[in-house]
C-alpha cells in the first residue's frame, strides 16, 4: 500500500521531519545574552570544519531548560532556520508507549531519518518524560522506558563530535534527568531560558506586533508592566486576543487599550457578566479598596497596577494587581518588615469588614500575635484613610475598574499615608 508506493519512488518519506521551518532569531525576543549561545550552535553547522580542525569538540546535545512557553521550541527551530538545516522533532511523551520496543524503535527511526537528511537538528520536547532517572518507575512501563532511554543514549553516542546532526532537547526538570544523559558527548551543554523580565516582555510583544496593524502610539511598556510573570506564549496570545477585540469593534488598528484588556483576559479569563446584588458589589468593592488602600502604604506593595470588581469567569469577584518584586521574593530577600506588610495587606479586607459592617473576626490564638498586630495595623490604616476608602469604593461601584493612574489620583486627593509603617 502507501509505504510500498513510496518505496517504489525511491525514498521513504521522513515521518519526523517538519517541513517549512523558517524561523529566524529575529522572531525570538527578550533573550539577551542567551542568544549568543544559540548563535554559536548555528556555527557548529556553518563552520563545523573549522571547529573540527582546531580540535574543538562539538557538543552532542544541547539542553534547553525552562518553564513552558518561554520559547524553547521556537529557539530550536530558529537554530535550524538560521543554519538552513532540516528540523526533526518529536515529543518525548510519544516515546513512552505501552508496547515494549515501540519507543526504542521510534528513537531509531527518528535518528535514521535525521542522518539520511543531514545536516539536521533533532528536537526532543519534554525530555524528562523519557529521561527520568532509571529505576524510578516500577513495573513494565519502567522497562519500556528504560529501553527507550538506552536507545536514545546509543543514538546520541553515534553522532559524537560529528556535528552534522545536533540534538536539542527541552525540559522544565533538568534536575531529574538520568545522569547518563548529561554525560560528556551527550547533553553536555545546558542553557537556561528564564521567564522574561519587563524589557524582555516588551520586546516579545513588539515582535508579535510586527505582523499586526498596530496604532502608532501603542504603549508596549505599559502592557509589559501589566504582564509580570507571563511567558512568550502568553504574550503572543495577548496580541491575538487584542486583534480579535479590534475586529469586534470594527476598528482598523490595535490600541493600547485592546492590549490591556487582552492582558487581563489572558491573566484572569473572560469577563463574568452574571448579575449580582448591589450589596454584593459594595462588599466586594470594600474588600478590594481596603487591600489597595493598605498596600499603597508599604514600600514593597505600593505599586498598584489596577483595582477591579469586574470579575472574570471562575475567579474571585474582585482583584488588586500589585507589582511585586518576584526576584526578591524568590531569593528570600524580603525583609521581615516587608513580610509583615504582606500579612497586613492580606488582613485588610477583614479589617474593613469590621469597620464598615461591625463584624469583628477575632483571631484568638496567642500564637497569632503577629497576625493580630498586623490586623490592628490594617485597621489603623483604614481608619486614617476613611475618605480615601469611600472615594475608592464609590468609584469602583460606579466604574468597576480603576487603572493605576486613577487609583493614584484618588490617593493623592484623599490619602493619608503613613510615612513609615510602625514595626511589630
Ligand atoms: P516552549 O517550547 O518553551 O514551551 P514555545 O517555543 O512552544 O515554548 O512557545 C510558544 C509560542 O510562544 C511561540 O511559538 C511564540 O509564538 C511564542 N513565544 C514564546 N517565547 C517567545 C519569545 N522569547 N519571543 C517571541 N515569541 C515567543
Amino acid at each position: 500500500s502507501g509505504a510500498c508506493m513510496r518505496r517504489a519512488h525511491g525514498k521513504r518519506l521522513p515521518q519526523y521531519l517538519e517541513r517549512g521551518v523558517d524561523v529566524k532569531f529575529t522572531e525570538v525576543a527578550g533573550l539577551g545574552k542567551i542568544r549568543l549561545e544559540l548563535e554559536e550552535i548555528v556555527k557548529f553547522f556553518t563552520h563545523g570544519e573549522m571547529y573540527r580542525r582546531r580540535g574543538v569538540k562539538i557538543p552532542g546535545g544541547i539542553l534547553l531548560c525552562g518553564p513552558p512557553g518561554v520559547g524553547k521550541t521556537l529557539l530550536a527551530k530558529a537554530v535550524a532556520g538560521e543554519a538552513g538545516v532540516n528540523f526533526f522533532s518529536i515529543s518525548a511523551s510519544q516515546f513512552v508507549e505501552i508496547y515494549v520496543g515501540v519507543g526504542a524503535s521510534r528513537v531509531r527511526s527518528l535518528y535514521q531519518e535525521a542522518k539520511e537528511n543531514a545536516p539536521s537538528v533533532v528536537f526532543i520536547d519534554e525530555l524528562d518524560a523519557v529521561g527520568r532517572e532509571r529505576g524510578l518507575i516500577k513495573g513494565s512501563g519502567g522497562q519500556e522506558r528504560d529501553a527507550t532511554l538506552n536507545q536514545l543514549l546509543v543514538s546520541l553516542d553515534g553522532f559524537e563530535g560529528r556535528g552534522n546532526v545536533i540534538t536539542i532537547a527541552s525540559t522544565n526538570r533538568p534536575d531529574i534527568l538520568d545522569p547518563a544523559l548529561v554525560r560528556p558527548g551527550r547533553f553536555d551543554r545546558k542553557i537556561y531560558i528564564p521567564k522574561p523580565g519587563l524589557i524582555g516582555r516588551m520586546e516579545i510583544l513588539q515582535v508579535h506586533a510586527r505582523k499586526k496593524p498596530m496604532a502608532e502610539d501603542v504603549d508596549y511598556l505599559a502592557v509589559a508592566g501589566m504582564t509580570d510573570g507571563m511567558v512568550g506564549a502568553e504574550l503572543a496570545n495577548i496580541i491575538e486576543v487584542a486583534a480579535i477585540n479590534m475586529m469586534r469593534n470594527g476598528r482598523m488598528e490595535i490600541t493600547t487599550d485592546d492590549l490591556l484588556q487582552a492582558a487581563q483576559i489572558e491573566e484572569r479569563g473572560m469577563l463574568d457578566r452574571k448579575e449580582r446584588s448591589p450589596e454584593t458589589w459594595r462588599q466586594v468593592a470594600i474588600n478590594e479598596a481596603a487591600t489597595a488602600v493598605v498596600a499603597v502604604n508599604f514600600p514593597d506593595l505600593k505599586n498598584i497596577e489596577f483595582v477591579t470588581i469586574a470579575p472574570r469567569a471562575g475567579r474571585e469577584l474582585g482583584y488588586v494587581r500589585m507589582k511585586m518584586n518576584h526576584l526578591k521574593f524568590k531569593e528570600g530577600l524580603l525583609s521581615r518588615q516587608s513580610l509583615l506588610d504582606h500579612i497586613t495587606v492580606q488582613l485588610a479586607p477583614r479589617a474593613a469588614d469590621e469597620l464598615w459592617y461591625g463584624e469583628g473576626q477575632e483571631i484568638d490564638s496567642e500564637a497569632l500575635r503577629i497576625v493580630n498586630r498586623s490586623y490592628e495595623r490594617a485597621k489603623e490604616i483604614l481608619q486614617c484613610n476613611q475618605n480615601l476608602m469611600n472615594a475608592v469604593v464609590n468609584e469602583l461601584v460606579e466604574k468597576k475598574s480603576l487603572t493605576k493612574q486613577e487609583f493614584l489620583h484618588l490617593v493623592e486627593l484623599h490619602g493619608n499615608l503613613q510615612p513609615m509603617p510602625p514595626s511589630i
